[in-house]
């Protein structure tokens, strides 16, 4: 069987513009203007398109997991309208001190995406703002990719423990990076 390839994508501060405290409402929601342009250029290339996201408001009582679906659901159809499916979002409902295995650095969320679509890890993407999202994707086995569209708008070195395989600034210009990679023959 041949296996299928992801693009791992954090939510907030990649997909959307992440806030100062939580999203804990749709109405939040600020889709960078360029995603889904980003998403559908990957997808034309053959990759499944799969988000990974922390969501401890949930475990810190700040939003519900009916809201979350609410959230997560207004990004897909937003998405969706333009082309620009998601295969699935997947989130971890937890808060950093549950010690759970899905809560980005650790990566029980591509474990399971891995298990539910037949994806090969070391053949896939992730893309983050974030050290966790580097680190996640890093002992995964993934090609790892640091957007500056978070709130963290430079890299700052000492906090990465594993630095990512490519910085850039958003999303568009790592796909870019990733269709330019992809063109080029493997050996
Ligand atoms: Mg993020
Ligand atoms: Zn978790």
């Amino acid at each position: 069987m041949i296996k299928s390839r992801a693009i791992f994508l954090d939510r907030d501060g990649v997909i959307n513009e992440d806030s100062e405290s939580f999203i804990t409402h749709p109405d939040q929601v600020k889709i960078f203007p360029t995603v889904s342009q980003s998403i559908r250029s990957l997808r034309e290339i053959g990759f499944h398109i799969i988000v990974v996201s922390n969501q401890s408001g949930v475990g810190r009582g700040l939003l519900s997991e009916e809201t979350l679906a609410d959230i997560n659901g207004k990004i897909r159809d937003e998405l969706d309208r333009e082309g620009a499916k998601l295969d699935a979002m997947y989130y971890c409902p937890h808060l950093p001190t549950d010690g759970c295995s899905c809560r980005k650095p650790r990566n029980g969320m591509l474990v399971q995406a891995s298990q539910d679509f037949g994806i090969d890890l070391s053949e896939s993407y992730m893309i983050g703002d974030k050290p966790s999202d580097i680190a996640c994707g890093e002992s995964s086995g993934c090609t790892t990719i640091l957007t500056l569209s978070g709130q963290s708008k430079g890299f700052d070195k000492s906090k990465f423990i594993v630095y990512p395989d490519f910085i850039c600034t958003d999303l568009l210009v790592a796909s870019k990076w990733i269709l330019e990679k992809e063109k080029t023959p493997k050996g």
